[in-house]
């Protein structure tokens, strides 16, 4: 076995296993801290896997893969590259939420993300030019539609009727707020969330409706509507689709190398800005929307039990809060506080 061999098996093989070493090491302790030791390893086996991939590119694997072409040179390509990133994330995944997820999730949560990547990569080899930027822009909307089915198919969503839909309709209604449904699903645990991309569904678990009051669950709900009327989540998409295009237009176009090079960096800086700047904003705006609608104490009401009840840790440096889209509750409750 050549050197550069050795080097892409441990590519592929080490990262994961740092994830799963600290995960098991970890098991035991209280969730706030499993979760920030836990994403500490996981940034550490990304750092882990790129090193080594490249490593193991220059000793010969990228010569290997130029032998190929096509799609199969793509997948021997990314496929190593990838895959032990997948396997990370969910074992990640696994070992954060291991009081709600089982196995069969775990595994669903396998066969999709490999779906996702490898269709993505399968579509534009499998296309030319810029005819498969156009699928590419289908797709992703498809993939944001097939999320929000698999939601309500796993928590085994159904509508919710009543009062509280008449009032979030009515909410909605007023401020000119597009929604589809509204689900209630079979879940002890007390979130919400938004998805879809043809149409908004709006979906609140049991465990919301039961342990938080009725101001509380409006306040939650009301940030989710924030994100649909600001628009989140169409420029996240819109994002996501510019930052491929600036890494992919380029190649397909045989430009001069200093402009494809170009658009990969562009690609990279923009996707860098969308998390550590534009995803955190977009949380302070869905919480200063809660607040008109429900009231600043009921949403800071609200974001204090959920940290509770979901072991969440408060005070998270700003890496953690950048790997999950997520201002640390700390800042987004002094954030509220100070709001006239
Ligand atoms: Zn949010």
């Amino acid at each position: 076995m050549s050197m550069w061999q050795v080097v892409l098996i441990l590519a592929v093989v080490l990262p994961p296993t740092i994830v799963l070493v600290q995960g098991r090491r970890y098991d035991k302790i209280n969730r706030k801290e499993r979760i920030v030791k836990l994403s500490k390893a996981y940034i550490a086996s990304i750092f882990v896997e790129l090193i080594l991939f490249i490593i193991s590119g220059v000793l010969g694997f990228f010569d290997y893969v130029g032998r190929f072409s096509g799609i199969s040179g793509t997948f021997i390509l990314f496929g190593p590259a990838l895959l032990p990133i997948i396997a990370s994330t969910l074992l990640l995944a696994y070992y954060s939420e291991k009081e709600t997820m089982n196995r069969k999730t775990l595994l669903l949560g396998f066969v999709l993300l490999l779906a996702i990547v490898f269709g993505t990569i399968f579509l534009f080899m499998a296309t030319e030019g810029i005819t498969n930027f156009v699928i590419f822009i289908i797709y992703s909307m498809g993939v944001a539609e097939v999320f929000s089915k698999i939601v309500k198919k796993v928590g085994k969503g159904e509508v919710l009727v009543g009062e509280l839909s008449e009032e979030i309709r009515r909410i909605c209604k007023r401020y000119g707020i597009k929604i589809r449904n509204i689900y209630v699903l079979k879940d002890d645990k007390p979130y919400a969330l938004v998805s879809g991309f043809g149409g908004k569904d709006v979906y609140v678990t049991e465990g919301l409706l039961e342990k938080l009051d009725r101001d509380e669950v409006i306040a939650v709900i009301a940030h989710e509507l924030g994100h649909v009327k600001k628009k989140h989540l169409f420029k996240n998409s819109i994002i996501s689709i510019v930052a491929v295009a600036l890494a992919i237009i380029p190649m397909n176009l045989d430009l001069p190398v200093w402009v494809v090079i170009g658009g990969v960096l562009l690609s990279i800086a923009l996707i860098i800005y969308d998390f550590t700047v534009l995803r955190l904003k977009n949380e302070y705006e869905a919480d200063e929307f809660a607040a008109k609608i429900a009231g600043k104490d009921s949403i800071i009401r609200a974001l204090k039990k959920l940290t509770e009840i979901n072991e969440i840790p408060k005070d998270t440096p700003r890496w953690f809060d950048v790997m999950h889209s997520h201002p640390s509750i700390k800042k987004r409750i002094k954030r509220l506080e100070e709001m006239v």
